[in-house]
């Protein structure tokens, strides 16, 4: 069924500053769009329904990728996930969230979506947030107070919601490079491509020889925010992951499955999506270790 927009103000801004400041006045009533791709299915549906829209699509200072080789790189805000998707920057230093933009909707999609509005919606399967996790990100956010700081892993607050108050932009995503003999893998388990999906999991991974440094794994749409499976990470720290690791890349499998805590619904039934997060964890945790030792 073809479902039309409802009635709303609609305004363009050229600087965050002039649209932290509309957003202040309108007191909650108003809402930002980057690439649209979420917030108008919303509308249609009737879900959400602002009094006014603020267009932040044109402006041009968050709109970027800068990359410093020996520290980190910088993401603008608006950078749509085509550009993450065909950013070689992304693909060789960040490969599992460029492994998550291919994987992200269609080419259409994509062409319109926002990093930062990928976040910004909070859903529990956001197939980027499960990357930035890994990944130890930081966002930068500015409001009528100024600018402050907050790791992607204390961002989300339940499904939809995040820590951004009303009068809050989300204006760049910072991650650190990772360090040597490191690893990912991002994986996305849908029943069709296109759809959001069923259970995501990534994992990044370093080695130090044959043992696990470090390991961060992140899972998607198995619990009400995407979250870290620490249990998982901690039985494969300081263990031997070079011949024959079987059983303990197993054990840690089955703990990110005890971990989760999804809910059923008309993508999959909660025990069908335990049952992935332990499969999926067991291949990302193998194809790290591959990538890892590249
Ligand atoms: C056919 C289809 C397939 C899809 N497949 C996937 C998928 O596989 N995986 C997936 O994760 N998503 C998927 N999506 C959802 C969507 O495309 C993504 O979540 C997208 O990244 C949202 O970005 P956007 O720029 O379009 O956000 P918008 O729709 O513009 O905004 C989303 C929300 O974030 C807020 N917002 C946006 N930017 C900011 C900002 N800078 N500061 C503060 N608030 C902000 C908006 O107010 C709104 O509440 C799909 C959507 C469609 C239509």
């Amino acid at each position: 069924m073809l479902l039309s927009l409802p009635k709303f103000e609609y305004v363009s801004c050229n600087t965050i500053e002039e649209a932290c400041a509309l957003l202040s006045s309108h007191q909650g009533k108003a809402q930002v769009m980057a690439g649209g791709t979420d917030l108008l299915v919303k509308m249609k549906h009737r879900k959400v329904l602002p009094d006014c829209l603020i267009n932040i699509k044109r402006i041009p200072q968050i709109d970027y990728i800068r990359y410093d080789a020996l520290k980190e790189v910088r993401i603008g805000t608006l950078a749509t996930i085509q550009t993450l998707r065909n950013s070689p920057v992304i693909m060789k230093n960040f490969s599992i969230l460029n492994q998550a933009a291919k994987v992200l909707g269609t080419t259409h999609v994509r062409n319109l979506a926002t990093l930062g509005g990928n976040l910004c919606n909070a859903s529990p399967a956001s197939e980027c947030a499960g990357p930035l996790l890994a990944l130890s990100a930081t966002v930068k956010i500015m409001g009528p107070q100024g600018e402050r700081r907050v790791p992607v892993e204390e961002f989300f607050v339940q499904p939809g919601k995040s820590v951004l108050k009303h009068d809050e932009i989300l204006t760049e995503i910072q991650i650190p490079k990772p360090p040597p003999h490191s690893g990912g893998v991002h994986l996305k388990y849908s029943t069709r491509r296109v759809d959001v999906c069923i259970v995501s999991a990534s994992v990044l991974l370093t080695l130090d020889g044959p043992k696990c440094q470090d390991v961060r794994i992140s899972l998607g749409a198995v619990g009400p925010i995407p979250f870290r499976a620490k249990k998982a990470e901690n039985i494969l720290k300081g263990q031997p992951l070079v011949g024959d690791a079987e059983s303990v890349i197993a054990k840690a499998a089955q703990a990110a499955s005890d971990e989760s805590f999804p809910i059923d619904d008309f993508r999959g039934a909660a025990d069908f999506r335990k049952e992935l997060v332990k499969r999926l964890v067991a291949e990302g945790i193998q194809g790290a270790i591959a990538n890892a030792r590249l």
